[in-house]
């Protein structure tokens, strides 16, 4: 392929990076080394991602992102958005070029008679949570609450409400963006159909997203929480989630993870439950098979607000360390592959004890509500029953990182028997994409993918946006 290299700050001209610095008004932001909150502001979720941008524009209106795009394509810079900063290919930093930091833009606005809620695209799912809360609403947001909506909306987005109300991307009703031309333009069913279709599971490769109209719904408090259960258990909850797998409503939703518990490293099988009502009973109903295998070492479990069922596993997904993620989507829970992958994550950790904080965790949402729609009627194109399983390595040395990648690759292995060799984009970790694999690509898009590349040598001809999950056209 023969795209330009990307250029530095370093390598253009120092009087055209001060002009550019210069014409910001005065509540902008622009950072370079040395100044107070740059290193604020590089820093990202996995201590991998973070990198040193030669500048950091702190946007604060429209008008930055289309300056920051415009100087940024006019002189072939390395260029990356951030909203949440979760990536942990460090798709959001750039090393010594130029980064849109867009966490500023989050303010979030509910028109609660319209059911729609405005969300600037820097903003985090907790404040999407929180302001629709205020007027009973809620929508289809990731399960940790510093997630940033900008990358876990463009990519798909599952969460809590899935099963109910779909993806994050089929509640999105519309958005405005800034292409690599430096145009704005506002996308919805009716107004530029071919980006809106874009957008929604391949974003990142179309534009800045400025601001995002997500559809809400009503929400009442829900029942949810977390049990602990011996990993003597295990062959016994795989059982109750298969045959709760054949019962369950889209008003619940489980999932189940391996971890260690700390601060002994106890090997445990954690569980999150949710039940999409506040009556603890209807909760023990709907899961009732789960509790009959036996007695938690812990369970924490009561009524709630919808913010704060996403905070549940906010703080075990803390920032810090070096962090990878890969994703296997498996369509049954075959008790032969996950005791496979019991016995290597028990394995593993055992002989690499800085990597104990590391998990594996199994999501069940129904795809009852996403797989009714076709798949090529948005980007995204997995619509169909799958579930989400997630590698998330958490490791400290840098000179680990090949051991530990190798160590999931072969989890990913066991697991893509129980399914197919899609991915979901927003678990692809570059360093799966050092080389550009098309192939691998296609697994992400499927049949949606040819349609992509001609898009994106309609917008981007020259792949200005150039981090993550990249289409070339
Ligand atoms: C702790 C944790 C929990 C997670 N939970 C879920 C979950 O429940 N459901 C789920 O589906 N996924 C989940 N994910 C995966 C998540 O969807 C991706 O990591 C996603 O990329 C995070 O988005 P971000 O904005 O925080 O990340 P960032 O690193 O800021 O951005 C990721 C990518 O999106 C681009 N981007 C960000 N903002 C914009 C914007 N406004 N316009 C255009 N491009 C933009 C960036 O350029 C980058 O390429 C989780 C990840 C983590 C680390």
């Amino acid at each position: 392929m023969n795209y330009q290299p990307k250029k530095l700050i370093k390598d253009i001209d120092p009087n055209d990076v001060q002009k550019f610095k210069e014409s910001f008004n005065i509540n902008t932001k622009v950072l370079t080394e040395g100044d107070e909150g740059y290193e604020k502001s590089i820093l990202r979720w996995a201590d991998n991602a973070i990198k040193k941008a030669g500048i950091v524009v702190q946007a604060t209106c429209l008008e930055d992102i289309v300056k920051t795009v415009n100087f940024a394509n006019k002189n072939n810079l390395d260029f990356a958005t951030c909203c949440g900063g979760h990536s942990t290919s460090g798709s959001s930093s750039s090393e010594g070029g130029i980064v849109l930091d867009m966490r500023k833009l989050n303010k979030v606005r509910v028109d609660a008679e319209k059911k729609l809620i405005y969300a600037q695209g820097g903003a985090l799912f907790g404040e999407v949570d929180s302001e629709a809360w205020k007027h009973g609403l809620a929508t289809v947001g990731g399960i940790v609450h510093h997630t940033g909506i900008g990358g876990l909306s463009l990519g798909g987005g599952f969460g809590h409400l899935t099963s109910k109300h779909g993806l994050t991307i089929d509640n999105i009703m519309g958005a405005t963006i800034v292409t690599a031309d430096g145009e704005v333009r506002e996308l919805s069913a009716n107004k530029n159909e071919d980006l809106f279709w874009a957008i929604r599971g391949c974003g990142i490769n179309f534009g800045v997203v400025y601001e995002f109209i997500f559809k809400a719904h009503e929400q009442k408090e829900v029942f949810a929480g977390l049990l602990l259960f011996p990993a003597e258990k295990l062959d016994s909850l795989v059982e109750a989630f298969n045959l709760w797998l054949k019962v369950r409503g889209v008003d619940e939703n489980a999932s189940f993870l391996f971890n260690r518990f700390p601060p002994e490293n106890k090997p445990t099988i954690g569980v999150l439950l949710f039940s999409n009502d506040p009556s603890e009973q209807v909760f023990r109903e709907k899961f009732s098979l789960i509790y009959k295998c036996g007695e938690p070492i812990i369970e924490k479990v009561e009524r709630m607000s919808y913010p704060e069922l996403n905070m549940l596993v906010s703080q075990t997904n803390d920032y810090g360390d070096r962090k990878a993620m890969l994703n296997a989507q498996i369509n049954c829970l075959n008790i032969s592959s996950i005791r496979k992958v019991y016995d290597s994550y028990i394995k593993f950790t055992n002989e690499n004890p800085e990597t104990s904080q590391t998990d594996i965790v199994f999501d069940l949402h129904s795809a009852e509500k996403f797989a009714a729609i076709p798949p090529d009627s948005t980007a995204f194109h997995p619509r169909k029953q799958i579930y989400n399983v997630v590698i998330i390595q958490r490791w400290k040395n840098e000179h680990d990182d090949k051991i530990v990648y190798n160590w999931a690759k072969s989890i990913q292995n066991i697991l893509s028997k129980d399914g197919d060799e899609t991915l979901y984009v927003n678990f692809v970790d570059t360093s799966d994409y050092e080389e550009y694999d098309e192939k691998k690509l296609k697994n992400g898009w499927g049949e949606n993918f040819e349609r992509l590349k001609e898009l994106k040598r309609k917008y981007d001809p020259n792949v200005f946006f150039r981090k993550g999950a990249v289409i070339f056209p």
